[in-house]
């Protein structure tokens, strides 16, 4: 996922900003990483560059 897609993605739990941890990228792409949201204590898994908001 691009950084960029950070300002339009929001927790689908409660609907927060969330927070990016990066721990690999690629031109400008997130391959892996986290989303996390602060209020519900809940990271979401970026990999193969995809959120997933499935946990
Ligand atoms: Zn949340």
């Amino acid at each position: 996922m691009r950084r960029s897609l950070l300002d339009i993605l929001a927790c689908p739990k409660c609907k927060s900003d969330l927070e990016l941890e990066v721990l690999e990228e690629k031109e400008g792409e997130i391959i892996s990483g986290k989303l996390i949201c602060r209020k519900c204590n809940i990271s979401y898994p970026i990999e193969d560059g995809i959120p997933n908001f499935l946990v």
